[in-house]
């Protein structure tokens, strides 16, 4: 089967290679129809690596998908073929302790598609579990299904913030990660969402959506904006979205007494930590990794019109131009938020 195979370090190639394709019992699967390309996907495309997980064999990439199911397993009653669907990508093991818990993002067992060794999905079929695979309503489509991934980090991180009604929330980082953790602040309930770059292609791209105010750190510090919104109360929620070890230096002036701050943003090197400052105003840290039980919610935010997620999608490629599009993702334009790839022609 053909497949966008990561050979090694900055080298891609679309050729064939065996995936497993069996059909469990308990599994799906599906034909591949639209995939998004991850930052994380083009971060093993440049440097063969992200923290722990090291290439050290050919990888197909690909974690962002919807499809079509075209063969269920013995036992699957709740999807049928012919179903659309999207997929969540990391598989835990379903009887460990942190399944158990609910927590299965961080089962030490997970294997998640595209991180060494587990291949990824951009390639015309997927076999999956369908406990991860989820249907998608009529009005969502491909294009949107295969978004449901980096928003599920957005909803998580909101989840994790435990936002009440009319929270002001302020977001380090307006990349794609940022946005979507915004949208998900929206969603979740804030009243207005102050979110900060040096780009005002990024800022221009977020503030688009009623409710997001851009802050460019070129011309005023994010502390001095959200001052001036919250009239020196400081925010309920602040999410560092950057990765940024510079975002973390007064960090938690930013949030209000007894506020909190999570973290979605994977910073490359130990990072300094103003413990002091979070204690003084009795900071309630979250940290985020990945995603549980939250497709489902997302899915009913973009179906019902919410989350309209759309306007992010800012370049479509054809399967055979693949490598193209990761060449494309690798320049970073600011103005390019997600590229997909069409696996499947059909509409
Ligand atoms: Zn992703």
């Amino acid at each position: 089967m053909q497949a966008l195979v990561l050979e090694e370090k900055g080298v891609l190639a679309l050729r064939d290679i065996d995936l497993p394709q069996t059909v469990g019992p308990d599994d799906v699967k599906i034909a591949i129809h639209t995939v998004g390309v991850c930052g994380s996907d083009v971060h093993y495309y440049t440097h063969g690596a992200i923290g722990p997980y090291v290439l050290r064999a050919p990888m197909v990439l690909g974690h962002e998908a919807a499809g079509t199911i075209v063969e269920v397993g013995e036992n699957v009653r709740s999807l049928a073929v012919g179903d659309r669907v999207c997929m969540e990508p990391g598989i835990p093991d379903l009887s460990s302790r942190a399944s158990k818990l609910g927590l299965y993002n961080v089962d030490p067992a997970v294997r998640f598609w595209a991180t060494p060794p587990v291949h990824g999905i951009l390639a015309p079929y997927a076999v999956h579990p369908a406990a991860f695979t989820y249907r998608l309503p009529d009005s969502v489509s491909f294009a949107e299904g295969a978004m449901v991934e980096p928003f599920a980090i957005g909803m998580q991180a909101a989840t994790r913030a435990r936002i009440v009604p009319g929270d002001v929330a302020a977001v380090i980082g307006a990349g794609p990660i940022g946005i979507m953790v915004a949208l998900a602040a929206l969603a979740g309930g804030c009243s207005r969402v102050l979110i900060s770059d040096f780009s005002a292609e990024k800022l221009a791209i977020a503030a688009a959506y009623p409710g997001i105010e851009a802050v460019n750190l070129k011309e005023t510090t994010f502390a001095a904006a959200v001052d001036t919104a919250t009239r020196g109360w400081g925010a309920d929620v602040v999410f560092e979205a950057s990765g940024s070890a510079k975002a973390f230096e007064g960090l938690f002036n930013l949030v209000r007494p007894g506020g909190a701050a999570v973290l979605v943003g994977l910073p490359v090197d130990a990072v300094r930590f103003d413990v002091a400052g979070a204690i003084s105003r009795e900071v309630r840290i979250e940290t985020v990794f990945r995603y549980a039980n939250v497709f489902d919610r997302a899915l009913e935010l973009i179906a019902s019109g919410k989350v309209d997620l759309k306007p992010l999608i800012t370049g479509t490629y054809a399967f055979k131009d693949s490598i193209a599009a990761f060449d494309r993702a690798v320049e970073a334009r600011p103005t390019d938020v997600k590229l997909q790839i069409l696996v499947a022609e059909e509409g």
